[in-house]
């Protein structure tokens, strides 16, 4: 695993325990990512090395004057080694990251009907993924399940909404496990939203990302309900 040296340029606080870090990698140094792939960060703390994997957010750049920056959507863990860490940085502040890492990855072009689901700061390869999908302008019909507590913890809620009003083909489905008054969207597990939206799951596929109790009751369900194992794609953490 090859390191390079990375600088904090921007912290911008998403909601209340999860931050975007925008880094910009060393002089010269770029990253040739897949929508959906990650990085490993690397840290010392006191003599520690610690590692840890964080799926780009930001789209793979469309030219060599962007490829140097890559944004993180990153939750703190109270407590975590390395969130407790990068939690008390500020902007300016180093630090090490190695990649492109991963297989799950965007297939382009995407398919009618093609499923995202996340769960919290699962949104993180989505973000990647669904930017480059508007950026590229594409006409077929796709769905956005996201399931968090409240409205509060909706990650980038601005962005999302406006692809949802701007975009007839994208359909972005909230689910609130614990809803504030007066929201009138899906409440529960966004795992038992699906056929409250689509029809049928046969030749169709599935990306699933976020809590491992999510990940694997969406992808039983949806082979349940037609769907090949080998169309369903995920990621944990
Ligand atoms: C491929 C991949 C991509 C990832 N992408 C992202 C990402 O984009 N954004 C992101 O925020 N994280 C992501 N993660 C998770 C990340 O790698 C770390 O596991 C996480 O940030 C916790 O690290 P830590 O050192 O702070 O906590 P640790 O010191 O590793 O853990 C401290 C304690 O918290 C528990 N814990 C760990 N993670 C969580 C959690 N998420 N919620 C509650 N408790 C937890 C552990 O079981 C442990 O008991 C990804 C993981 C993988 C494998």
């Amino acid at each position: 695993m090859k390191f390079i040296d990375a600088e904090i340029v921007e912290i911008k606080e998403l909601i209340h325990n999860t931050n975007s870090f925008l880094l910009r990698l060393e002089d010269g140094k770029h990253f040739s990512y897949q929508a959906g792939q990650f990085v490993m960060l690397r840290v010392d703390i006191v003599g520690e090395e610690v590692k840890r994997a964080y799926s780009i957010a930001s789209p793979p750049p469309r030219d060599m004057k962007h490829a140097e920056y890559i944004e993180l959507i990153i939750k703190h863990v109270p407590g975590g080694k390395m969130t407790d860490h990068l939690f008390s940085l500020k902007e300016g502040a180093h630090i090490e990251a190695a990649g492109p890492y991963g297989r799950f990855i965007l297939r382009e072009p995407i398919k009618e009907g093609d499923i995202f689901m996340a769960t919290g700061s699962g949104i993180a390869p989505f973000m990647s993924m669904l930017r480059k999908v508007f950026r590229d302008h594409n006409p077929k019909e796709f769905y956005l399940f996201f399931g968090v507590r409240n409205m509060e913890e909706i990650i980038y809620a601005d962005e999302l909404f406006q692809w949802d009003r701007q975009h007839e083909n994208f359909h972005l489905i909230i689910c609130l496990s614990q809803p504030e008054k007066g929201w009138d969207g899906e409440v529960g597990y966004v795992q038992d939203t699906l056929t409250d939206h689509i029809d049928s799951f046969e030749n169709k596929q599935a990306y699933l990302c976020g809590i491992p109790i999510m990940v694997e009751q969406s992808r039983q369900r949806l082979i349940e309900l037609g769907m090949k194992p080998e169309n369903v794609y995920q990621e944990q953490f």
